[in-house]
């Protein structure tokens, strides 16, 4: 497949290579998100055609916060694919990619005529243009702008702002997957629907399966003879380790045994060997919520440990937020 496949051509490679000349680059880094890793031998052929010296990650690119510091420290900059930037590091160059779409009024039944839209960035670029159709089949539509993001209505898996001070009686999520827009209905505590616009599926979000499986975790962390670990990310975007602090104060004072443990990459493997019987993640919540299966040990949130701890109710429950 060529260059001018349909996902590159949503990359605007002039601007970047104008940047990157602009800026006196000779020795450039590529990180990629998952979703675009098995483009990379295209992009590098791209950037590389234009004088440039390439070397790609290796690293994990969750989100915009996600950096790969260690390659950062060898190029003069480093490219960060797919994600609009939320942290401010003077040798990156944030080039996100999105996704081109329309959508069907027919598909979106909602009963509620005043609703907040919402999006991942990928979709959020048109949330405006949304807006108006929604509007000329006579809803009522709230598009907030959140902190620390590029577009109103743009969600990330740890900030969900835009919905702080939402009025809607119930919320649209424009995008693919169930991890955002379930985040979003226990933010704000609304009803929340699902449209996906290439696949034109709708539908009303439901999140007592979520809870049911974080309440089962939480009780497997409650009840383990074993100690515990409070993770501390070494990634720039991710790093709490004031938060971290606490929590391993207020385990202690509450009788539990918790060490602190900083890690790169949060994986099954990382944590293999260590004696604990839960840990507490105070890096991307993804982790928590999205790989919990992948591990064989509780990976809590610092609201679940809070909960562990005596400190917040369960009616209490939140989303953790790092943005
Ligand atoms: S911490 Fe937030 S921005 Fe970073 S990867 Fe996780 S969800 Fe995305």
């Amino acid at each position: 497949m060529g260059i001018d496949d349909s996902i590159l051509k949503r990359i605007n490679f002039e601007e970047l290579i104008n940047e990157l000349k602009e800026r006196g680059a000779k020795r450039v880094g590529v990180q990629l998100p998952d979703g675009l890793k098995f483009k990379s031998h295209e992009i590098i052929k791209r950037v590389e055609d234009d004088g440039f010296q390439v070397i790609l990650s290796g690293s994990g690119s969750y989100g915009a916060c996600d950096i790969d510091t260690s390659l950062l420290n060898e190029v003069d900059i480093l490219i960060h694919f797919g994600h609009t930037a939320i942290l401010k590091i003077g040798r990156v160059i944030y080039t996100p990619y999105f996704i081109d779409f329309e959508i069907k009024i027919e598909d979106i039944k909602i009963e509620e005529k005043r609703i907040a839209l919402i999006a991942t960035a990928q979709y959020a670029w048109k949330l405006n243009e949304v807006k108006r159709i929604l509007e000329d089949d006579g809803y009522d539509v709230e598009l907030n702008r959140g902190k620390r993001v590029k577009f109103p209505g743009q969600v990330l898996g740890c900030n969900y702002s835009v919905l702080r001070n939402s009025s809607a009686d119930a919320v649209l999520f424009i995008g693919d997957g169930l991890f955002h827009p379930v985040g979003a209905s226990i933010y704000s505590k609304k009803k929340v629907y699902r449209y996906s616009p290439l696949s034109r599926e709708f539908g009303e979000v439901t999140v007592e399966d979520f809870l049911r499986k974080r309440m089962n975790l939480l009780a497997k962390a409650m009840y383990s003879e074993k100690k515990g670990a409070i993770i501390v990310s070494s990634k720039p975007g991710q790093k709490r380790f004031k938060l971290a602090e606490r929590l391993q104060r207020e385990g202690r004072d509450a009788g539990k045994e918790v060490d602190l443990l900083m890690v790169d990459e949060i994986t099954p493997s990382k944590l293999l060997n260590f004696p604990y019987g839960y840990y507490v993640n105070t890096a991307c919540p993804r982790i928590s919520y999205d790989d919990a299966e992948l591990f064989s040990s509780p990976i809590l949130t610092p609201q679940e440990f809070e909960i562990m701890t005596g400190k917040r109710d369960w009616n209490n429950y939140s989303m953790d937020e790092i943005f």
